[in-house]
Parts: structure tokens; C-alpha cells; sequence
């Protein structure tokens, strides 16, 4: 994939990380930035199938229940009762797939915690998989308060709830899907206490290692991670560290479904979510993130990060931006270099 000169400028002068977790003058530093960049370049390299067959199905109302129904067990901070019954509810949904629970316990600032990460296999004809992820936590420091982080969080994780439904009980001809409810992404102290990336992630980066020691990893095509994606006001972002090619299927999978408007008018430098630790290990990721939640970001990881401020819209664009850009990469072959 080609990058504009432009575009290696901005990554060049980005300071680390924004994130779903990062500090607002970090932020609002990136923001300004990526004022000035470019929009979404077509996928005019890749060697992309022809438009053709159905168009996947998505129940943007189903979402948006499952949204509602996690929301209402309260704040769900690792370690908690509320978390315990999140777990059994999408295990619960999930019943009669084959599922695998990767569970751990995780040395964190604030001591040692339990920390349950769940997959959802579906096998595919095609040998190669491709992880859809999303985590399910909320974020510790705010345990005591009413934050139930229905954008952050909630949306994602119900959102993939329902891929499982269009998943389940259907034959896939193409690679396996595997969608992966991580959990303890957020982080347990505050970012000017102890630095984002070493106190994150807890989650996704043992189950990386995990697949990387078991030789899991090297199967992997492309990892989707989904976060804060049910905002009423949808302008998913480009990422810096995302795969170039891979946000490119992405665009071209949101264009072929008229979804076009809702993807990539912006470019955030860097984002540091949990495709990190895969994006280090070379496997190509894309981080579909609306980091523009309420007006500059105002929701994010406050209490006001309820369910009015969401949308089955867009939570069925996501979805089935998600499904069409599967169905293009089983079709892609081979695949870009990582
Ligand atoms: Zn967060």
C-alpha cells in the first residue's frame, strides 16, 4: 500500500497514542492533526473479487438489545460480581457453539485479578482464520460510580452477539471466523499514575502470546477489532497503526454497502487499542474506532456513556461492514503481504 507523503509526515511527528484510553491533550493534539489529513484513499491496488453475491444481514435492533441487557448489570470492572454475570450472559448466548475460554489471572497496579477472555469458533472450508474482537470490561478506577460504558465496551461486544447469530448453524466458505470477547482492556489506574500500555490490554496481549507459543498465530489472515462503534453520530476513523491494506478492504466493504459516508473522513495518528499486540506480531489488524464521541469526545469514559446516545443504525452498518469485509477477504487470494 502506497502512502502519501503527507501521511508518512503526520505519522512521523504523532506523538504515541491516543486511545480508547489516552489523555485528552494527547487526543486533541491528534485531532488537530489529522485535521489536515488525507481522506480514505481507494483500494485501487489491491486485486479485490467482484461485487457479487448476497449482501450479509445484520439485526442493528437485536444489538442493540444485547447493548441494553449488558448496560443494565451495572459498571462490570474485572474482579466484580457484575462482571461474573456479564461473563455467564454471553456465555449463555453463545450456547451450542464451540466456544473456548481462555482464562488467567493478571498481576495489575491494583493486585491480582481474574481475567476470562472468550472465543467463539465458527469453522470455515478455507484454511486461515479471521478474529473479530471486542472487549467487554469496564474500567476499574470508575467502579464506584454509575459509568456502565455502553459505547466503550457495551456496543461492540453486543454487536458481536449478533454476528454470532448470522454465524451460527450456516456453512462458511471461506476461512474460519473467530470472534473474541477480551477482557481487562481498560486500564486499572489512571493514565498519569501508571502509562496506558503497561497497565492494558491484559486480555488480548496473553491470549497473543498465548496463540503466538501454540502456533495458532501464524493461521491467522486479519485481525477486526470493533470499539465504541454504537455512537448515534457514526464516523468510524482511519488508524495509524492499523494495516494500510486491510482498512483499505475495510473501506471498500463499507462502499459496496453505501456505508461509505460513515468510514475514514478522519485520520488519528496512532490509536492504542487492543490490535496492538497483534499488529507487533505482524498479523494484519484494522482498529474500527469512533473516537469521536459527543462533541470533541465529551462521552468517552464518563457516565454519560449511556445507551441514548447509541444507535441500531449504526451498530448494523458496523456489523455489516464487518460480514461484507469477511466476505472479500475469503475471496482474496492470496492475501496482500504482511
Ligand atoms: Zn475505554
Amino acid at each position: 500500500m502506497k502512502i502519501t507523503p503527507l501521511r508518512i509526515v503526520l505519522l512521523s511527528i504523532a506523538v504515541t497514542v491516543i486511545a480508547c484510553d489516552r489523555d485528552k491533550d494527547v487526543k486533541v493534539a491528534a485531532q488537530n492533526q489529522s485535521a489536515i489529513a488525507p481522506a480514505a484513499t481507494p483500494a485501487a491496488k489491491l486485486s479485490l473479487p467482484p461485487d457479487t453475491g448476497p449482501k450479509p444481514a445484520v439485526d442493528g435492533s437485536s444489538a442493540m438489545q444485547y447493548v441494553k441487557e449488558m448496560v443494565a448489570f451495572g459498571p462490570r470492572p474485572i474482579g466484580s460480581a457484575n462482571h461474573k454475570k456479564v461473563e455467564d450472559y454471553l456465555l449463555a448466548h453463545l450456547k451450542g457453539n464451540e466456544v473456548e475460554n481462555d482464562t488467567f489471572t493478571a498481576d495489575t497496579p491494583e493486585g491480582k485479578f481474574p481475567v476470562h477472555n472468550i472465543i467463539a469458533k465458527f469453522p470455515g472450508t478455507k484454511d486461515g482464520i479471521i478474529v473479530i474482537a471486542s472487549h467487554y470490561d469496564t474500567n476499574y478506577p470508575f467502579r464506584n460510580t454509575s459509568y456502565v460504558g455502553a459505547n466503550d465496551g457495551g456496543s461492540s461486544s453486543a454487536l458481536l452477539l449478533e454476528l454470532a447469530n448470522q454465524l451460527r448453524g450456516k456453512k462458511r466458505d471461506g476461512y474460519s471466523v473467530w470472534l473474541v470477547w477480551d477482557d481487562a482492556e481498560e486500564a486499572m489506574k489512571p493514565d498519569n499514575e501508571v502509562p496506558f500500555l503497561d497497565d492494558s490490554l491484559y486480555g488480548i496481549r496473553h491470549l497473543a502470546e498465548k496463540w503466538e507459543a501454540g502456533g495458532t498465530l501464524k493461521k491467522i489472515k486479519a485481525f477486526l477489532l470493533a470499539d465504541m462503534i454504537g455512537d448515534a453520530d457514526l464516523n468510524v476513523d482511519r488508524d495509524g497503526n492499523s494495516t494500510s491494506w486491510l482498512e483499505d478492504v475495510v473501506y471498500e466493504a463499507a462502499s459496496r454497502l453505501g456505508y461509505q459516508s460513515h468510514f475514514f473522513a478522519r485520520t488519528l495518528p496512532g490509536v492504542s487499542d487492543d490490535h496492538i499486540p497483534f499488529v507487533k506480531r505482524g498479523v494484519p489488524s484494522a482498529d474500527l474506532i469512533d473516537f469521536d464521541y459527543g462533541y470533541n469526545d465529551v462521552f468517552w469514559h464518563t457516565t454519560q456513556d449511556t445507551v441514548d446516545k447509541l444507535s441500531p443504525k449504526s451498530l448494523e452498518i458496523v456489523g455489516k461492514t464487518i460480514l461484507e469485509t469477511i466476505g472479500i477477504l475469503d475471496k482474496m487470494d492470496p492475501l496482500p503481504p504482511k
